[in-house]
């Protein structure tokens, strides 16, 4: 078994209270290595490291392109180890090796691409109104960032947030999940080799409600970027609100996934099948909402039910495998539990509905993929984020009643749209109040476009150009020019 140590300040060290906690393959069921309990000193000493490195150390003083090849050295560690990287992540987390292998290419691609943007980071000269005073803006680091992430895929979570902020300039502290926290302590051992500075990549693990609030509240932290759920991500949010934090958080969904009658029925249903079996339902983007529209509602249920049928379970190492478990207790309780609440609440089940088992499914935590029929919107198992291979299928019969059902969650994070009439897809897009919109495609993500949500899915965007921005200020500079610059000094120029 592995007994990891927190990366603090460019080494390995041990937490300061002397605890760690298991941590537990997911398939398996077994403890496989355990992660440090960090505390708040641990915290403290990671945070000051993270601000030393940004004032006084090497890091502060690189060019801008002297970052890029750094992180550019980052996406290459990341290509040499990813297979590696690949299976501890399976291990600590249940993904599919399948998923993470092109997973990893995105992720090493991800740091090249903010490699190349370190050094495109411009302000600008602006001609102002007044004779004699000159004008520019400066785009400046906006201090230590704290990264808390979620179990799901911490390597992209790691690549999403930590490859902009590095290019901005900025250090960072890494607050992995307990539940998976691994990977993200392995990708750490790499950054020294690319040169990075000690300080400003540091990692620590523990509990949320430890190691987590201890560094959402440290006083020198100037941005949390979080991914997680909404209710803890409102209590990051107001922790960081009385410190006067920026704040970016990437939270949960509850994703409609709709499917207009004159649409390619087989491409839909396996679109379907994705959006919600993929990850074992684990993912914020799941389309654990099906509209199907009343005129072909009997015929793609059955084509979707076929199709589900065939959804093989099995260990995630394995390349045959479609599903693998749910990634921790407390989830697979969490998911049963919301099975029988759909039931009591009068959906209909027309597939699963209780723990898979059968050869191959050890460790105890496989849910059968399941669908419920008969769902009304208002139901809470169609307005509430389950996070597992759960689907309910919604009647609609016009495209406004599409809208309507759609937009009619708390959640705005991504929808699905299945129709080949170019202006449905048009206007489907424009109407659905969510971050991302896919049109005859589910589970489309590019390390180049942003991704984010709305409502109470989230504040911010990551990847593409923007995402640079989440981790910048703009600074101002008014300067005089005039050679006669003696002025009345109780008037305002
Ligand atoms: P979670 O909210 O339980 O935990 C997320 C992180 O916050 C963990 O590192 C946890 O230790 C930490 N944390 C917990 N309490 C804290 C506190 N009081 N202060 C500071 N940090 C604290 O979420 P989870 O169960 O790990 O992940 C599942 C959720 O993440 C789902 O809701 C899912 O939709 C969401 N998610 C969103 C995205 C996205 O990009 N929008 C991506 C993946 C997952």
């Amino acid at each position: 078994m592995k007994t990891y140590q927190l990366y603090i300040d460019g080494r390995f060290v041990e937490p300061q209270g002397g605890e760690w906690l298991d941590t537990v393959d997911p398939y398996r069921g077994d403890v496989w290595a355990r992660i440090p309990r960090a505390n708040a000193t641990d915290v403290s000493r990671a945070v000051v490291a993270a601000k030393r490195a940004m004032t006084s150390g090497p890091w502060a003083s690189f060019s801008a392109s002297k970052r890029g090849h750094i992180i550019r050295k980052i996406g290459d560690l990341v290509v040499q180890n990813a297979k590696r990287l690949a299976e501890i992540e399976v291990r600590d987390n249940g993904k599919l090796l399948a998923e993470m292998h092109g997973q990893l290419d995105a992720i090493a691609q991800s740091w090249f691409y903010y490699a190349g943007l370190a050094d495109k980071i411009e302000g600008s000269f602006i001609p102002i109104e007044k004779e004699g005073t000159v004008a520019f803006t400066s785009r400046e680091p906006i201090g230590v960032v704290a990264a808390l992430t979620a179990w799901n895929s911490p390597l992209g979570f790691v690549a999403a947030k930590c490859a902009p902020a590095l290019a901005a300039g900025c250090a960072v502290v890494v607050k992995p999940s307990e539940f998976a926290s691994a990977s993200t302590l392995e990708f750490a051992a790499l950054v020294g080799d690319a040169g990075l500075p000690d300080g400003v990549f540091n990692v620590v693990t523990g509990l949320g409600h430890e190691a987590g609030s201890a560094l959402v509240e440290h006083p020198d932290v100037s941005k949390v970027t979080f991914t997680g759920s909404d209710t803890t991500g409102t209590r990051v949010y107001e922790t960081a609100a009385r410190g006067m934090k920026s704040v970016s958080l990437e939270l949960g969904g509850k994703s409609p996934n709709i499917v207009f009658e004159d649409a390619d029925l087989d491409l839909a249903a396996s679109g379907a099948i994705s959006g919600i079996f993929g990850a074992a339902g684990q993912m914020c983007t799941a389309g654990s909402r099906l509209l199907v529209q009343k005129s072909i509602r009997k015929v793609f249920t059955e084509k979707l039910v076929d199709l589900a049928r065939q959804v093989r379970l099995g260990d995630p190492m394995d390349s045959q495998t479609n599903v693998g478990p749910i990634a921790t207790p407390p989830q697979y309780q969490k998911v049963l539990d919301y099975i029988d609440v759909a039931r009591k609440d009068g959906a209909r089940c027309i597939l699963g509905g209780k723990p898979a088992t059968g050869p191959g499914l050890i460790g105890g935590q496989f849910i059968e993929p399941t669908i419920f029929t008969d769902v009304a919107n208002n139901m809470r198992i169609a307005q509430e984020e389950v996070f597992g291979p759960i689907l309910s299928i919604i009647e609609f019969e016009t495209d406004e009643d599409a809208i309507e059902i759609a937009n009619d969650v708390a959640y705005g994070l991504v929808a699905g749209v299945w129709t080949n009439s170019i202006g449905r897809a048009m206007r489907m897009s424009k109407a659905l109040k969510v971050g991302t919109v896919w049109v005859n495609t589910y589970r489309a993500y590019s390390y180049m476009v942003p991704f984010g949500g709305m409502k109470r899915s989230g504040l911010g965007r990551e990847s593409g150009i923007q995402a640079v921005d989440e981790y910048l200020e703009t600074k101002s500079v008014f300067m005089s020019t005039a050679a006669d610059a003696r002025r009345n000094a109780f008037v305002m120029r």
